[in-house]
Formats: C-alpha cells, structure tokens, sequence
C-alpha cells in the first residue's frame, strides 16, 4: 500500500510518495508557478533496489488540477505508481482547521464546507488547501483523502494560553484566539525525542523550537501543546524570515497615522518585508551568517534579535512548563545553525541548560544530542519530517474508520 502526501499552495503543489510498510519515500517532487505562463514540474523517485533518478519539465500549468494530473502522470510513467488502487489514502497538509478539528480527519463533503469555512481565518492557505483536496478527490473518488491540519496539535491548549485579552465577544463571534501553527511538526519531533529520552511521550515536557523560514516555539507538558508562539496567525512570536513575531500593536496605529498605510499595506510590511528581511536586507539565515562573520553590523543584530527572542520564549515556556526534560531544534536554521543554537541557549546554566560545545558545532547530520553530559534538560536537534507525520497520520485515520471512505 502507498500513501501520496500532497502540499497544494496557492501557485505550487510539492508532493511525497511513500511506501506504507516501510515508509520509504518512493517518490517527491513539486509542480511550482501553477497559472503562470511558464510552470515547472520536478521529480526524484526510486524503483524497487534501482538508483535514485531525476527529471524535471518546463510546462505551462494552468491549474492545480492539471498539477495534479502531471504529478500522477509522472509517477506512472516513473513506474512508481502503476494504478490508483495502491494508494491506501492521499494526505493533504491543510494549514488551518480553527477549534472544529483537533485530529486528521477523513474528508467528506461536511469537511469540505469546514475547511472553506476556516479560509477567513487562512486567506492566503486554506483555499489553495482546499483546491488540492477538490482536485483529488474528483480524480480519485475511489482513494480517501485525509486532512492534517497545522493548528490540530494545539488544540489542548488551556484557555489561559489561546484567549487573547480582548472583549469576549471577539473570541465568540469573530473567533479571535491562538490557535498555534507547524503542530505537525511539533507533535513529530516531541514524539522523537520521547523515543530518545527513552521516556513515554505522554509524560515527556518538552521545548520545541521549529527554526525555519516561518519559526515558532511551543510547550508540550505530558505530551500536549499547552502553550505555543504563533498565535490566531502565524505572525506572532518568534523573528521570522519575512515576518516580525511580537511587536507593541499599538505600533499599528501609529504607522497607520503617521505614513498613512492601509489595512494591505500593513499586513504586507509586517509579513512579507520585516523579520531577518526587514533588519538586514536578506532572510536566509546562511547568507546572514556569511555577512556577520564579515562584520556587518545589520546581519549581527538580525542574529541578536532572532536568537534573544528565542531565549526569551525558552524561559516563558520552562516556567510554563516547571520542570523540562528536553529543548528540541529543529527546521532548516534550527537543524543547522550552531550559531543560532549556541546564542539561544547561552547562559541558561542555572537553568539546567548547558551544550556540548563540540557536539553543537559537529557537521553531524540526524538526531542527535547536542547538550554536555552533566545538563540537566537534554538539547536535542531533530530533523522534521513532516510529510512522513502525514502520511503516517493519514493512513491511521483511514484505518481508525475502517477502510472506508
Ligand atoms: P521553510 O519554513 O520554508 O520550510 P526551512 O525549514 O527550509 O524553511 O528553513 C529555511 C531557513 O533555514 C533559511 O533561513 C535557511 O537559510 C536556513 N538554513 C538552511 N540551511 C542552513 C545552514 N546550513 N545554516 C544556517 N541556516 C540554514
């Protein structure tokens, strides 16, 4: 049996093919600038004991439909998927699933019309969501499809951790809460660093940080988020590639009155032209290394910034939590980014917090522990793997309602 992931973005659709014994990803690849005039499709796969092979294509791609009729296309023509019947469940990465799903859930059509429902909340993620389970279930209405919602993990937060302290009636006719983003990934690496504590995930504390080009930090006391960084958005908290985390509100007003900015006008300065973009000029945080090293003051604030917020977030949440077994990084900075790792954690000794030094700065790769052997909260860097959560997740919702769709 094999499980296709599907990840629709609004212009883009990346995919993963696994093999559902032993979760091999047979097949991955992308459909990119869907509804421009040139579009792009990209391939790896592996057959059975065969090399790993590339391929890519410059195609117009109108819609997500036809992406999805190229990315099925290429799979058989691969020799990876011969017919529909081995897919034991497609899973679609839905950004937002508001308070209605705590969980994966088959999609029928009641889930359709909930996932539309939630695009005020998502206006940039769920429709394009959406379109990627429109589109597959009318290819393949033969093949279950299943929602893994970014926001599901959360969902045991406490009221005292998602109610913002605004009037009520914005929480209970707008909807106006934290709901918490990346709970996929969370949830996938909180379960990993159980395995490697040894420990039952259920009475695991953890700090998870998810470091990438959106990045948010969360506290899982016995195994569930009880508190997490972004917030009814995935603007809030942390320093992000293009987005600024927390600021004053009120600094809204101000730039609304003093320069005159509109509603889209602010949304774009505060989402797409702040955070690492915004203090240095570049968000790659490689780039921004390269140019600290060289002593450019801008990229060394970006890093200063980026790495005391996080510091900051790792004591809220330790108090939140009172005692930790484990800090996890992961995402493409917290993966691999010593620097980072290093200034975020620095001086947190009397907190039981103390790296190996060496072991931080290794060019290992993989699960690894990067604390000394004498700290009490272990740091652990763990690669994300969110696809694979998918799937995984996909498969059991299929097999929790027994086979059916
Ligand atoms: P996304 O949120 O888009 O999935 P990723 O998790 O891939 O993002 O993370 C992207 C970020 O990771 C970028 O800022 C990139 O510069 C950074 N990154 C990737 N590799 C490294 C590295 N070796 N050192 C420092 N930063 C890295």
């Amino acid at each position: 049996m094999k499980v296709l992931v599907l990840n629709s973005g609004s212009s883009s659709i990346k995919f993963q093919l696994f093999e559902g014994t032993g979760w091999q990803v047979i097949a991955s690849g992308a459909v990119s600038r869907i509804g421009e005039a040139e579009g792009e499709v990209e391939y790896t796969w592996q057959v059975p004991d065969g090399p790993m092979q590339t391929g890519r294509q410059g195609i117009a791609i109108p819609s997500h439909q036809d992406g999805i009729d190229h990315i099925i296309a290429g799979l058989r023509a691969a020799g990876v998927l011969a017919d529909l019947a081995e897919l034991a469940a497609i899973g679609h990465r839905v950004v937002h699933g508001g308070e209605r799903f705590h969980r994966p859930t088959l999609v029928d059509d009641a889930v359709v019309e909930a996932i539309r429902e939630m695009s005020a909340l998502a206006p940039l993620h769920n429709p394009a969501n959406l379109d990627g389970i429109l589109v597959a279930r009318r290819l393949f209405p033969q093949v279950p499809s299943v929602a893994v919602f970014d926001t599901a993990f959360h969902q045991t937060m406490p009221r005292t951790a998602y109610r913002y302290a605004i009037p009520e009636y914005l929480y209970t006719r707008y909807r106006v809460r934290r709901y918490g983003f990346h709970g996929t990934s969370h949830h996938y690496v909180g379960e990993r660093a159980a395995a490697l504590l040894g420990l039952a995930f259920d009475q695991c504390n953890l700090i998870t940080l998810h470091l990438g080009n959106g990045a948010s930090a969360t506290a899982i006391g016995a195994g569930r988020s009880i508190d997490t960084s972004m917030g009814m958005t995935p603007l809030e908290g942390l320093v992000m590639g293009t987005r600024c985390g927390d600021i004053d509100p009120a600094i809204l007003f101000y730039l609304a009155d003093q320069l005159g900015l509109n509603e889209p006008a602010l949304d774009d300065l505060l989402n797409r032209q702040s955070g690492l973009l915004g203090l240095c000029g570049v968000n790659d945080m490689r780039e921004i290394q390269r140019r600290a090293a060289d002593g450019d003051d801008a990229a060394e604030l970006a890093i200063g910034i980026t790495a005391q917020r996080i510091k900051k977030y790792i004591g809220a949440y330790y108090a939140e939590l009172g005692r930790v077994d484990a800090i996890v990084f992961t995402g493409g900075i917290g993966e691999n980014d010593a620097n980072i790792r290093r200034r975020s954690c620095a001086g947190l000794e009397n907190l039981g917090i103390r790296l190996d030094e060496g072991a931080n700065q290794s060019s290992a790769r993989g699960e690894r522990t990067i604390s000394a052997a004498d700290s009490r909260v272990r740091v652990l860097v763990i690669p994300t793997n969110e696809e694979l959560a998918i799937a995984r997740q996909a498969l059991a919702a299929v097999a929790a309602a027994g086979g059916d769709s």
